[in-house]
């Protein structure tokens, strides 16, 4: 988010893809630019009286496999540029994981740790008044990214059912369980790349305990530090924006939990349990076996690349390392699995969600658990199988397996399709 060339960065993995595959010029020009981004500035009333304005976009990238999906992302840093990447990697994750869905996403220009509760909240039903012809069931679902929660997403899916006057469920995903969310999805991220790392492990050379390092310490970062940790692996590593600790006995992860929850930094837990400070520049150099980055884009450059002694990373955050890091990474042996494919559990679980709520019928947390797994183990399988019979990384073949079906969807169309404009 902090480089203005996100856009440039990310597609040079759809050429990185396109020179394996025999595809027509025609996909990668419809794949290269947004459909449509909307821009629109919100105005709310605060608490004191006065009036603010806030920069909101929502973009849909490609609808060529099925309505636009993606989440709405609350940051005082969030740019156009960054909304369309976002949702640039939300078309290619849907297609990664075989889902009925294009790519969006969404975001207002805003830091809602400034806002009240009533603040935040008038903030987002505005955002679905100004967005409303544009979202839909069929259209357009938003879900929660980075600083946004259920909470939201409930105070949204409620302005859009006073909107069309009929509650619409399937309009937004990540919603409280109350109102049509759907079990599972809270630690569907982290578990997804959990399934993931557990079936590939053996093909990595990871046997028994890990080391592992977090980078990011919110839904992602503490939900992935808690499964890993159950089996056994050891956590000695972790950071949020404002500080981290380290710990080579193992960090104590139901503390840092705790500490999070009460609103504080996990660096506020030097001291206790044997926590020792550790600055968040630091993270990536850490001495682990697996890395997993849980904040934002960008954290894995050509500057701190090489400093990487993981022999794995588990990319959860979207984009945390750029193209030029990346081939540093390759030339060091570090196999990174990709936020397409590492990070998808959630809209997987999402997915569910919106089935959940056409059917009106709801799965047990077993089921959702079962099916992610059989979808996780399934794509990530196909996508090693790419990567050993092309010698390519599995970031260049996870780009392969989705161009491949979105190219499928491109053509299936026809040239004279709505889709195709
Ligand atoms: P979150 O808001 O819950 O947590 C973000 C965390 O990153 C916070 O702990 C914050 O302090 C930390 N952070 C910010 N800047 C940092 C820095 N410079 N160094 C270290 N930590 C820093 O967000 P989240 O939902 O956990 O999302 C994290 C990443 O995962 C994002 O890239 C998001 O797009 C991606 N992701 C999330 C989901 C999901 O379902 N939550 C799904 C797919 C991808």
């Amino acid at each position: 988010m902090q480089e203005d060339n996100l856009l440039d960065h990310a597609l040079v993995r759809l050429d990185e893809a396109a020179a394996h595959l025999n595809i027509d010029p025609d996909v990668i020009e419809k794949l290269k630019y947004a459909r449509e981004t909307t821009k629109v500035r919100l105005m709310i009333r605060m608490d004191d009286g006065s009036r603010k304005s806030f920069l909101a976009w929502r973009c849909r990238y490609d609808d060529t496999r099925g309505p636009t999906k993606g989440g709405i992302r609350f940051h005082p840093e969030s740019t156009i540029d960054e909304v369309e990447t976002l949702a640039f990697w939300m078309t290619f994750k849907c297609a990664v994981m075989n889902l009925p869905y294009g790519g969006g996403k969404g975001a207002v220009q805003v830091d809602p740790r400034k806002l009240s509760k009533a603040e935040l909240e008038r903030l987002s039903r505005a955002y679905i008044q100004a967005f409303a012809r544009i979202i839909g069931p069929d259209r357009d679902i938003p879900a929660p990214d980075v600083y946004t929660n259920s909470m939201i997403m409930g105070w949204m899916a409620d302005e859009y059912a006073q909107i069309v006057g009929q509650a619409e469920p399937a309009v937004i995903t990540g919603k409280p369980i109350a109102l049509g969310g759907s079990l599972g999805r809270g630690d569907a991220t982290a578990r997804g790349g959990y399934y993931l790392v557990r079936d590939l492990a053996e093909n990595l050379g990871l046997r028994g305990s890990m080391r592992i390092a977090v980078q990011g310490f919110g839904n992602a970062g503490q939900h992935i530090a808690k499964l890993l940790g159950a089996d056994g692996h050891k956590i000695i590593a972790v950071t949020d924006s404002e500080g981290g600790v380290k710990s080579e006995a193992g960090l104590d992860v139901d503390l840092l939990i705790a500490t999070k929850n009460a609103g504080k930094s996990v660096a506020s837990t030097v001291g206790k349990s044997g926590h020792e400070f550790l600055s968040p520049a630091e993270l990536v150099g850490v001495d682990c076996d697996l890395l997993v980055p849980a904040a934002l884009e960008n954290m894995i450059t050509v500057e701190n690349a090489a400093s990487v002694k993981a022999k794995l990373i588990l990319e959860l955050a979207n984009g945390p390392v750029t193209p030029e890091a990346d081939r540093v990474l390759a030339t060091q042996g570090v196999t990174v699995l990709p936020d397409i494919l590492a990070n998808a559990g959630g809209v997987t679980v999402s997915y569910f969600e919106w089935v959940q709520n056409r059917q009106g019928y709801y799965w047990s947390v077993e089921e959702i658990h079962q099916r992610l797994q059989t979808i996780m183990e399934r794509e990530g399988r196909a996508i090693w199988d790419i990567a050993q019979d092309k010698n390519v990384t599995m970031r260049v073949a996870a780009y392969i397996h989705a161009l491949g079906r979105l190219a499928e969807a491109i053509e299936a169309h026809g040239t004279q399709s709505f889709f195709d404009s």
